[in-house]
């Protein structure tokens, strides 16, 4: 199977149906959560991933603040805003899906989480230390994550050693081999300084991760962002991919 995998959509609808347009034909698609926040089009994203073929979705911190599960206190001043925006202009429907998003799944030989397969909603895995221990949590072969807004993988070639930090070649095939967490990077929201819409595609037979970055029309993003007041500080970082 060709299974399309993209996380931290942020609301970003320009970027989200530009990655769908540049991954072509998927049999499958796996989005590990963050559908909603910061961004201006929190329904037409939802909406947009609860239409794609056979759907794994998991349940992001911005999609649990959004449905009130999780407190926006602990979210700083300005995420707290947008998170607000996004509460009251979510429709009943969209919701009640992020309601009923699980923290973590396994399909196959992957095991699925937002943040990390020990606190699937919360924890960032931003270094070695972190991850290292992370592969305790899981049982597959592989983690995939998002959160961090960052393509990595993380390999742990030998269980008494710590894992080793990769950044993926854009385009590059790389062919998965036991164990590793892997991050596609953020779809509507990069944070590693390169504003390109960022996801992954991978093939489950061949065990092939196909890591893509495609350039998007930010300003129009941008320009809706201003327009539902949402904060400043999120409308620049857009263009700087931070
Ligand atoms: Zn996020």
């Amino acid at each position: 199977m060709r299974i399309l995998v993209i996380s931290d959509i942020h609301a970003n609808l320009t970027a989200l149906e530009t990655v769908l347009a540049h991954a072509g034909e998927f049999d499958a698609a796996w989005c590990l959560g963050d559908l909603v926040g910061y961004g201006p089009d929190p329904n037409q994203c939802v909406e947009l991933v609860r239409g794609l073929p056979n759907l794994t979705c998991i349940l992001g911190n911005h999609d649990a603040a959004s449905i009130k599960q999780i407190d926006v206190e602990t979210f700083n001043p300005e995420a707290r805003l947008a998170i607000q925006w996004t509460c009251n202009v979510l429709t009943e429907g969209n919701l009640f899906f992020l309601g009923n998003l699980p923290e973590k799944m396994v399909i196959g030989d992957v095991t699925l989480a937002h943040g990390s397969p020990r606190h699937p909603v919360w924890e960032y895995l931003l270094d070695t230390r972190t991850a290292t221990v992370n592969f305790e949590y899981f049982e597959t072969a592989f983690c995939f994550v998002g959160h961090t807004h960052l393509p990595v993988i993380y390999h742990l070639y030998d269980e008494q050693k710590a894992a080793q930090l990769s950044i993926p070649d854009v385009n590059s095939y790389l062919n998965l081999s036991e164990r590793m967490i892997l991050n596609p990077g953020s779809v509507g929201q990069p944070r590693d300084r390169d504003p390109r819409a960022a996801y992954a595609i991978y093939d489950d037979e061949m065990k092939l991760w196909d890591y893509q970055r495609v350039p998007y029309d930010i300003s129009s993003v941008q320009q809706r962002m201003i327009a539902a007041g949402l904060p400043e500080r999120h409308i620049q970082r857009l263009a700087g991919g931070w």
